[in-house]
């Protein structure tokens, strides 16, 4: 059997992300800060841990997939925390979309206890990655990255390398980000385009879902209105715009784009949209192009 690792947040990405490792045959100790979120897991000869301390043992490894750069902060930097508790010779394996310059503190600091930060944001949806199709951006020591690699091949479908840098992984899941959600606000201007042309948004989507995997998956969500669940909800696309601005300042790279999408985002929080997948910007979208009140749907309150 393979080694038995620590595992620290249970949402909806780390759920199917610590399933995955426990079908390939890991033991796993789990926390999550909400409790019952464990039960899915527990009587599968999981151990629920009660605090994040209590996941890690001296050398081991510890995955982390938290919300953000303050939950992992929280659970990294508390007195006693399971970075202290993992000591010489353990890694904490990174898998949240957090700020490249919170990966490189959190290394600088998890150093001083003689455990190595690997970064390892992903790219799929809780859907890819129930289904094992993630893709892992890593970066970090090569050592903990090579020690990492069958954690890896238990939860994606591969790998790619982006040195020692610690936060060289995550500037590679920000630009990735921005990529993916300036395709989603051009595919929502071409489907209120189709739609107030008379051609319908499902029509569009048929062939528009014919470019790519991308397109398909959210040209769907659109042309449905399926924004309910949210895979990737508005308030977390918004956590990763105001990422990818704050990191793209640090170095004065302006990007325009990046800060209508911002503002996209933005308006779909005023109109109370933050729990909506982050697709839901077409909803903004259509209203300014008059399309009402079909498209308001979904409009809360
Ligand atoms: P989620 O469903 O909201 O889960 C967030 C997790 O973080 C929960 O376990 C939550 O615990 C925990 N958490 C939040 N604040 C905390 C704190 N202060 N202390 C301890 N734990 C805390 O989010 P998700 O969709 O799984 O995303 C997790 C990470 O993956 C994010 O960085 C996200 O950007 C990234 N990501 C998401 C997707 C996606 O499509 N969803 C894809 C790629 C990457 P509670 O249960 O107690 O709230």
């Amino acid at each position: 059997m393979a080694e038995t690792l620590g595992f620290i947040g249970l949402g909806n990405m780390g759920q199917a992300i610590a399933s995955n490792l426990l079908a390939a045959g890991y033991g796993l100790r789990v926390y999550n800060r909400t409790a019952s979120k464990t039960a899915p897991l527990a009587g599968k000869g999981v151990y629920v841990a009660k605090s994040a301390a209590e996941v890690a043992s001296p050398g081991g490894i510890v995955l982390t997939m938290v919300a953000d750069d303050h939950a992992l902060e929280q659970v990294c930097l508390a007195h006693g925390s399971f970075v202290e508790k993992l000591g010489p010779g353990g890694i904490h394996t990174s898998l949240s979309t957090i700020a490249p310059a919170t990966a490189r503190r959190l290394s600088e600091h998890h150093a001083k206890h003689n455990v190595q930060y690997v970064a390892s944001p992903v790219f799929g949806r809780p859907e890819a990655a129930a289904a094992k199709k993630l893709w892992i951006a890593t970066s970090g020591p090569a050592a903990a990255k090579k020690r990492s690699q069958p954690i890896f091949d238990a939860i994606g479908q591969g790998v790619v390398e982006f040195g020692e840098d610690p936060g060289a992984a995550n500037v590679v899941k920000l630009c990735g980000n921005l990529l993916i959600f300036a395709t989603i606000d051009a595919l929502a201007e071409a489907m209120v385009l189709a739609e107030k042309s008379g051609i319908g948004m499902k029509s569009l989507a048929e062939i528009v879902g014919k470019f790519s995997p991308l397109h398909a998956s959210y040209a769907n969500i659109i042309a449905e209105q399926k924004f309910e669940p949210a895979g990737f909800p508005v308030l977390l696309g918004l956590k990763d715009i105001n990422l990818v601005l704050r990191t793209a300042a640090e170095s004065a790279t302006p990007l325009p784009l990046a800060s209508l999408l911002h503002d996209h985002l933005l308006s779909a929080v005023a109109k109370k949209r933050e729990n909506l997948d982050w697709s839901a910007v077409a909803l903004g979208i259509a209203e300014d192009a008059g399309l009402k009140p079909s498209l308001q749907s979904k409009v809360a309150g």
